[in-house]
Order: structure tokens, then C-alpha cells, then sequence
């Protein structure tokens, strides 16, 4: 067994605790779906995961990798980056909605920041113009440290 296989079973172990102790079940499927994802060297799409899920799983079409992401996406085990319509696995565990992400439009890398300086200080700029924000989700993209010094 490599050091990533059991880091991802490690993760997927942690996961599936997660879930039974909100009451929820990180089923076989959502459990395959979810490894699909933390394998994955970069975010891809529900299209993409599809395929790879067909793989272990011929019969699987699109409602069943969407129910299954869905479920993980609400048990904030995974993100979905809205402008690459990609889903990637939560680094940080469970936490709230103020998360940036920094996306490489070379290596199609994304990084998880949370930094609360910076939601706060958006928060209070819509505040001001009299908005009530209910999360606050950045996309900044660029070039990863790797691709920049490439
Ligand atoms: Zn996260
Ligand atoms: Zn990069």
C-alpha cells in the first residue's frame, strides 16, 4: 500500500465517523465517490468523476454520481468550485462557508484558504451597501507556486 492510498483510506475512515455521528451513512457508493474525488490529482467534473465511477461500476448514470455528490457536498466532505464546475475534497474537515479558493489556470491545481480576515472584511463591505450576506465563497485564479516559478 502506497502513503497516498492509505492516507485517502485514512480520510475516507474519517469520513465515514463523520457521518455517523450526524446521523448519516457514507454508503458504499458515496464512499466510492468520495475516494474518486480524493484520488483525483486535480478538481473535476461530476461528467469526469462519472466516468471514472463507471470503471468499478458500469450500470452508474448521472443521477447516481449527483446524488451522491450532492450528499457530500452537504456533509461538507467535499467543495465544488463554481467557475471550473469541478468538485474537490475538503481539506480543512468540517467548517463553514468562508473559504477561498485559489485556482491555477496552468495545472488546473486548487488550494483551500480560509481566511477569516478576508470574508469578514467582504461581509462588512456588504453590510454597508445593505446586503445580508449568507456565505462568502472566493474563486481567485492565477498561477500555483509551482507553475509561477515554471
Ligand atoms: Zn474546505
Ligand atoms: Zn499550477
Amino acid at each position: 500500500m502506497t502513503g497516498s492510498t492509505r492516507k485517502i483510506d485514512e480520510q475516507l475512515e474519517a469520513a465515514s465517523h463523520a457521518c455517523s455521528r450526524s446521523n448519516t451513512q457514507l454508503t458504499e457508493l458515496r464512499r466510492t465517490v468520495l475516494g474518486l474525488v480524493l484520488q483525483a490529482e486535480r478538481p473535476l467534473t461530476a461528467y469526469q468523476l462519472l466516468d471514472r465511477l463507471k470503471e468499478t461500476r458500469r450500470g452508474a448514470m448521472p443521477p447516481t454520481i449527483y446524488r451522491a455528490l450532492d450528499f457530500l457536498l452537504d456533509n461538507k466532505l467535499i467543495h465544488r468550485v463554481e467557475s471550473l464546475n469541478a468538485f474537490m475534497p475538503c481539506e480543512a474537515g468540517h467548517h463553514d462557508c468562508a473559504v477561498q479558493f485559489l485556482i491555477c489556470t496552468e495545472c488546473g491545481q486548487v488550494a483551500e484558504l480560509e481566511d477569516r480576515s478576508v470574508s469578514q472584511a467582504l461581509d462588512r463591505a456588504a453590510q454597508a451597501a445593505g446586503f445580508r450576506p449568507s456565505g462568502t465563497i472566493i474563486e481567485i485564479e492565477g498561477l500555483c507556486a509551482a507553475c509561477a516559478e515554471a
